[in-house]
């Protein structure tokens, strides 16, 4: 990461960010746009909102009233803390493993859900479907974590259904994860026309496609970080206390041995780091100051190929030559769903009693 590149005063995004513009104090459009978004919201009405729907759960189900996907790191894992020991919740956690999953990181979530005391059952589809899927998603739009992102939230749906599992709480923080909506888009239409020609429709079935909209509206998603303030310092003081996690705010770091690989890609070709937007989300939102925000990116960032990228490539079928003409590649050459269909199938499913 050159110096010379200007950045918001506020958080750290660069100026080659989207449709970026800076006010006269040098803050960026995302930061504003944050602020209008998200300094008004009632977190007291939040919580009661929370503590309504987990009544109406609560010891309904056979043996679990809520399912919560669990990697291990510090947002699943006091999602779980919360639900069981806050709310009394029976839950079962759910690990994904996508045949990058880093060996410590599994052995990391079979310990801390003993220590939490909850049943956990992990799923990894068959990898070399992923790895065609992979490939394919690359070589079509330049990135392939795409595959995930379609996979890992069908695959939580499938287990909570044949488990009978009505209710499914993550530790997604929208306002500290969400990827930029202008470099990242995806869903299930979009999906399907990049893999159509290269895999069958019936291969990925299960594992990447909703069943119909009845089923799925029989089982209600909400994301934690919706309803109580994610203060991150304080995330880290109760799991450090209660459950000897070990982990401090300097240790972000990721599962996914992927990760490396898929942030040197995006970078290459939307010129900024995945590092850069996820860290500027943390300065805007007060969770870590903004020059070490700075120095951490400016470690972190892949500005060449990182260690190891040729076997990462050689792994999914892939070599160099996909760097050719990167730059161009965007999945929004792709088919998507129409955005007012999306909007009001998102409206349906938050109103699932
Ligand atoms: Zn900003």
């Amino acid at each position: 990461m050159t110096d010379e590149v200007r950045r918001c005063t506020r958080c750290i995004l660069p100026e080659n960010y989207p449709n970026i513009d800076f006010d006269e104090n040098g803050v960026c459009r995302v930061c504003r746009e944050h602020d209008v978004k998200y300094s008004s919201i009632d977190w007291d009405a939040r919580r009661k909102k929370l503590e309504r729907i987990l009544d109406r759960y609560r010891g309904k189900g056979q043996k679990y009233d809520i399912m919560v996907p669990f990697s291990g790191g510090k947002d699943s894992t006091y999602t779980l803390w919360v639900l069981k020991n806050r709310y009394g919740m029976r839950c079962l956690a759910f690990n994904f493993d996508n045949g990058f999953l880093d060996p410590k990181a599994l052995a990391f979530v079979k310990s801390s859900a003993a220590r939490l005391g909850v049943d956990l059952i992990t799923y990894s589809p068959d990898f070399d479907l992923l790895k065609r899927v992979y490939k394919r998603a690359l070589e079509a739009t330049g990135e392939f974590c795409a595959a995930c992102i379609v996979l890992i939230p069908t695959s939580i749906f499938r287990a909570a259904d044949t488990q009978g599992i009505r209710l499914i709480a993550a530790g997604f923080s929208d306002i500290l994860e969400a990827p930029p909506p202008e470099t990242s888009y995806m869903d299930r239409i979009c999906f399907r026309s990049i893999m159509k020609g290269a895999i069958p429709l019936d291969e990925l079935k299960w594992d990447f496609f909703f069943p119909s909209w009845k089923r799925m509206f029989k089982v209600k998603q909400i994301n934690l970080p919706d309803y109580i303030e994610w203060n991150l310092p304080e995330i880290y003081d109760t799991l450090n206390r209660e459950l000897d996690f070990g982990k401090t705010m300097a240790d972000v770091r990721y599962d996914c041995l992927g990760t490396p690989h898929s942030s040197y890609l995006f970078l290459k070709r939307v010129g900024f780091g995945k590092y850069e937007y996820l860290y500027a989300n943390m300065v805007r939102s007060g969770v870590i100051a903004r020059e070490e925000a700075l120095g951490i990116v400016k470690e972190r960032e892949h500005r060449e190929a990182p260690e190891g990228f040729d076997e990462f490539l050689e792994s999914i079928g892939c070599d160099r030559s996909i760097l050719d003409g990167l730059e161009e590649k965007t999945i929004f050459t792709f088919k998507s769903r129409n955005r007012a269909f999306r909007k009001l199938a998102m409206k349906v499913r938050e109103m699932l009693p």
